[in-house]
């Protein structure tokens, strides 16, 4: 005989939700598992200054967008959206390529399409890593079967160029992989004739702007870069969840004469490419079901960066970041990367400062000004505080606030626990 739910009558089931009652009362109910009390309760979301490194906050018309009605992520009205949002991709990135879409999910997704479609089981990838996401490219390409050559420094160190092509030549990759933005140390990685040496030695460049896209200037046309991707949720000021990925024609050589198919069929390249009208059929094929909020806060945020112009958005990210740091050296504080033209003007790292505690310093914050900073991710780890400042954020008054919240902090987080 099948058991009958017993479920308490707890005192939180006030008479407001009588409905609610008349539900759990069925004496006849199949269920074994009540309706969780949780979401019994409204949702309540805190508001927060997001002075991490990411998510950001996001600004009202953004968070509206993503509130408009769903329609079918196969009609018309939304293909034409996607459309636009590959225009905006276009401008953001400098670039021509057509092979110009976004990801249905976070920048990790965008790692992973780039990787999965370029690279096939054996093959040789060279990976830079000097902070956190240079390892987890290292991982994802690992996990493919990838044959994978690191090259590590500590957190927020540069590549010279010499070095990077003696390893070129050394370990013949299909791919090399660098971080523009490396928001785990703060470094903003000059990319200056590194993609001459991809060119020279066959070799596709594959960089990573997840931190940097709409903050600091990118050209990926000039620039010779071959796949690029960023995510949505930090200078964008677009939720998390959507990633845009661009792959010019070498990268589309390689990515579409594989002898085998990608491990993923998310992330494959022919579906996403057709999915996203850019390989030229007339009929775009159900794939998978995108995001489609997603995509409309992605076209807005996008739209808002077309409105205040590239190089404007890159100028104010400078102009705040200089702010910043005067600030934190007014406060005693040691900025991590010590050149100053080297510093990724969106996340800026400072070195935990003598004698503190790092997370007591965070928390602290967090309880008595509502405010997010964040430590070091990975290897830096216990080297690093983090402040993040992007698109939406990038303004005075916020880094002023930062600042106080900072002072305040260091005035009560007792020196002698270290
Ligand atoms: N690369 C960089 C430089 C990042 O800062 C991040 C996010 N912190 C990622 C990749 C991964 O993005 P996501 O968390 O959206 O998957």
């Amino acid at each position: 005989m099948m058991q009958r739910a017993v479920f308490s009558r707890g005192a939180s089931l006030a008479p407001r939700s009588a409905p609610l009652l008349m539900r759990l009362d069925r004496s006849m109910s199949s269920l074994t598992i009540p309706p969780p009390a949780a979401l019994l309760r409204p949702l309540e979301v805190p508001n927060r200054y997001l002075f991490g490194p990411g998510p950001s906050n996001v600004p009202p018309r953004v968070l509206a967008a993503g509130g408009r009605p769903i329609i079918g992520h196969l009609h018309p009205e939304m293909y034409e959206i996607m459309n636009d949002i590959k225009k905006g991709i276009q401008y953001i990135f400098q670039t021509e390529n057509n092979m110009t879409i976004s990801m249905s999910g976070s920048g990790h997704a965008a790692m992973e399409c780039a990787v999965f479609n370029t690279v096939e089981p054996g093959e040789s990838v060279l990976v830079a890593v000097n902070g956190i996401w240079g390892e987890r490219v290292a991982e994802i390409a690992e996990r493919m079967g990838a044959n994978v050559h690191r090259m590590v420094k500590t957190p927020g160190q540069l590549f010279s160029n010499t070095e990077i092509e003696q390893a070129m030549a050394k370990h013949k990759p299909v791919l090399f992989f660098l971080t523009h933005g490396e928001s785990s140390a703060g470094l903003c990685h000059p990319m200056d004739g590194i993609g001459d040496i991809c060119q020279k030695h066959n070799c596709l460049f594959l960089v990573d702007t997840v931190a940097s896209m709409g903050a600091a200037p990118i050209f990926m046309d000039s620039q010779k870069i071959d796949i690029l991707y960023t995510g949505s949720q930090k200078a964008l000021n677009s939720p998390p969840g959507t990633a845009p990925i661009s792959f010019n024609e070498r990268a589309c050589d390689k990515m579409f004469n594989r002898k085998t198919k990608p491990v993923s069929y998310l992330l494959d390249m022919t579906h996403l490419s057709n999915y996203w009208g850019c390989d030229g059929q007339t009929v775009r094929a159900y794939h998978h079901t995108g995001p489609v909020s997603g995509f409309f806060s992605l076209r807005e945020s996008l739209a808002i960066l077309a409105e205040k112009g590239l190089e404007e958005s890159w100028r104010q990210h400078k102009e705040l970041a200089a702010y910043l740091y005067k600030g934190l050296e007014d406060l005693g504080l040691t900025l991590f990367i010590r050149d100053k033209d080297l510093r990724l003007p969106s996340v800026t790292t400072i070195a935990i400062p003598k004698g503190y505690n790092w997370r007591e310093l965070l928390v602290y914050m967090m309880k008595n000004h509502n405010m997010e900073m964040t430590g070091g991710l990975g290897p830096s780890i216990g080297m690093v505080m983090r402040i993040g400042l992007m698109g939406y954020n990038c303004k005075k008054s916020n880094a002023d606030m930062a600042l106080h919240a900072l002072a305040d902090a260091l005035k009560n987080c007792k020196k002698s626990k270290v």
